[in-house]
């Protein structure tokens, strides 16, 4: 079957990524996979203990030293509506000469890729690295729709990718950016 049109593949939602009715969401975290705030605090506290519990299976047998920056890795969304979450640890803000952009568009990579591979139909990403981490949101939301634009156009899944912002301001900046 064809995939529908760009245009349709890609959705803009203000609200909480916990309460997305998606195949996978992606996760904010950091490197330790032993959990945070924000974003991980709330995926966590809504899809309970079982999400944890994978974590640190996966850091203590997988990733020793954390997970490396622009990998990404799914485990179960535990109680969530979203049947799994994509973890992914973000880059910290430096000023943008510490490989930062390079590092955010694999951590969306990543993420994709694993949608693709494992056949998600559908997969909502936050902000990642726009809230603790400090990257400049209009730069992240340039960049972000530039890089799932892309993988979209070049694969069939997953069909629809969802940015779900959290503040107004980034609610104005994917509109932009998403103009046709
Ligand atoms: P990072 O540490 O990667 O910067 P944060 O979790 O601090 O990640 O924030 C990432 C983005 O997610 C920020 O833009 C923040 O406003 C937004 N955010 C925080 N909580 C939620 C939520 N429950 N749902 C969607 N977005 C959220």
């Amino acid at each position: 079957m064809p995939a529908p049109p760009l245009s349709t593949r890609v959705q803009l939602v203000q609200g909480d990524i916990t309460r997305q009715p998606v195949a996978a969401i992606v996760n904010a975290a950091n490197s330790s996979l032993l959990g945070g705030g924000e974003v991980d605090g709330a995926i966590h506290r809504a899809g309970g203990p079982k999400i944890l519990e994978e974590c640190r299976f996966l850091r203590a047998r997988k990733y020793p030293s954390g997970l490396p920056p622009g990998q990404a890795v799914a485990t179960t969304g535990g109680n969530l509506p979203a049947a799994f979450v994509i973890q992914t640890a973000g880059p910290v803000w430096h000023g943008g000469n510490q490989h930062e952009a390079e590092e955010l568009a694999q951590c969306y990579q990543s993420c994709l890729k694993i949608a693709t591979a494992r056949e998600f139909e559908s997969v909502a990403f936050p902000g990642i690295s726009t809230g603790i981490y400090g990257y400049p949101k209009p730069a992240a939301a340039a960049l972000v729709v530039r890089e799932v634009r892309q993988w979209l156009a070049a694969h069939a899944w997953p069909q629809t990718v969802t940015f779900v912002v959290f503040d107004e301001e980034s609610q104005r900046l994917y509109e932009r950016k998403l103009k046709p």
